[in-house]
């Protein structure tokens, strides 16, 4: 059959009915499966056979929902976690464990800054932060003996800065390493980073994927294109025995599909960070009309942002679609389609103009949240970061101005209006 396009894989993808089955995916809501003899049952646990045997390793409903979510992406294998934060640590700590090293791009979402910056050098990684518009030559002079992956984020949350794929995945090759994109904000309808040399991407499917604000999710997607064996004194855990499973190497046994076998059996066995199958189910819902809703919400802020760029109290927008953007000629070479629902501004007038900004608005609600059906808005300088002053903020990389705005499948006539009318109250 010819290559199918997204919005089927959407609906369709990863899930087959079978004559009288059920046509939506089904909650298979059990922590247990049942089997007839002790050899059926050995078999699954030295990875023999598969097949299901406990939730917390896999189960059929989310493997479905992965493997939908793989489709999408072009992948060869996936696996959901329980959130976005567990997918970037899974993605990572499966290659680079202790005593191995990371270098990642510094404009990322806070939690995956803590994340890297903070909690993995407590496990004994070490992690190198890099300008992620600076020099080939500046990046490559990052690089030990010891670096194991490469990180960043398609767009940045919250700045909507563009990564440049291929030049991040031509560094990573270089220095025989993978490349990890976070894809959460364009989603593989406006992103495939696979395309562009990623080796391994990573979602927060809390954002557009669920889309409706039900459910916290992760998913790690492999391309497959890695050749683990080829640097395999860089990756042991993939490429020599693992005595946990009585000796067997994982790249040799599973070919394309070692990374994220690797990541089941061993990290979801020992750390049990699995999505529930009740939430994989809501996130399927998400998915199956995911085309559908990034397109409405990136056309809507595309008409805010123009508003917003043309506005006399905006200091400043990023939003990669605007033509007097920085990163505009990023988003044309990997965003063509279209970016995303999510914007970031300053506004002239400090803090206390943002705040009675953020008091008047009606239909945009205040929320530490983005990328779903909601608009809503976010200042880090009087939210999540409130307890600091505009100095530290400075030195926190924070522009105090900096707002967070999430356009959401509202008509864009009211969101405008909304924020118009709130700019013109604040003035008051
Ligand atoms: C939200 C987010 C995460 C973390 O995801 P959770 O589902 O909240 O754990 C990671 N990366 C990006 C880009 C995000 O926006």
């Amino acid at each position: 059959m010819k290559k199918q396009g997204l919005g089927t894989l959407c609906v369709h993808a990863g899930y087959e009915p079978a004559k009288g089955e059920s046509r939506q995916m089904p909650i298979i809501q059990s922590t247990t499966f049942k089997y007839e003899t002790s050899d059926q049952m050995g078999r699954l646990f030295d990875l023999e056979d598969s097949g299901y045997f406990y939730t917390r390793l896999q189960n059929p409903t989310n493997d479905r929902v992965a493997a939908r979510i793989a489709a999408l992406e072009g992948g060869v294998a996936a696996m959901l976690t329980s959130s976005g934060q567990a997918a970037n640590f899974f993605a990572v700590f499966n290659i680079c464990p202790a005593g191995c090293h990371l270098i990642t791009t510094s404009e990322i979402y806070g939690g995956t800054y803590n994340l890297f910056g903070t909690t993995l050098p407590k496990l004994g990684i070490e992690v190198t932060f890099v300008d992620q518009y600076a020099s080939e030559e500046e990046i490559q002079a990052a690089f030990r003996p010891n670096t194991r992956a490469v990180f960043g984020e398609t767009l940045t949350n919250p700045g909507v800065r563009v990564l440049d794929i291929e030049k991040l995945a031509r560094i990573a090759h270089r220095n025989g390493v993978p490349l990890i994109v976070d894809n959460t904000f364009p989603t593989p309808i406006y992103c495939r980073p696979f395309e562009f040399g990623a080796d391994i991407v990573t979602h927060s499917t809390t954002k557009y994927m669920d889309g409706h604000g039900t459910g916290v999710g992760g998913c790690i997607v492999d391309s497959g294109n890695f050749d683990w064996e080829a640097h395999a004194d860089k990756f042991p855990g993939l490429c020599t025995p693992d005595p946990s499973y009585h000796g067997l190497t994982y790249t040799k046994k599973f070919g394309k599909l070692a990374y994220i076998t690797k990541a089941t059996s061993q990290l979801m066995r020992d750390l049990g960070s699995i999505q529930s199958p009740q939430n994989a189910f809501y996130l399927n819902l998400g998915l199956q009309t995911l085309h559908l809703r990034v397109k409405r919400a990136n056309e809507s802020a595309r008409k805010v942002a123009q508003m917003l760029n043309a506005h006399p109290d905006v200091k400043w927008i990023l939003f990669p679609e605007l033509e007097n953007d920085p990163d505009h000629a990023l988003q044309l070479k990997y965003l063509p389609e279209g970016s995303c629902g999510v914007m970031a501004l300053g506004l002239k007038g400090g803090r206390e103009f943002a705040m009675r900004f953020m008091d008047a608005l009606r239909l945009v609600t205040i929320e530490t949240h983005v990328a779903d059906c909601y608009s809503c808005i976010l200042h880090p300088a009087s939210h999540t970061h409130r307890q600091l002053t505009d100095q530290q903020l400075a030195e926190a990389g924070i522009d105090p101005d900096l707002m967070r705005l999430s356009i959401g499948l509202e008509d864009p006539e009211d969101i405008i209006n909304d924020l118009q009318q709130a700019l013109e109250k604040a003035r008051q």
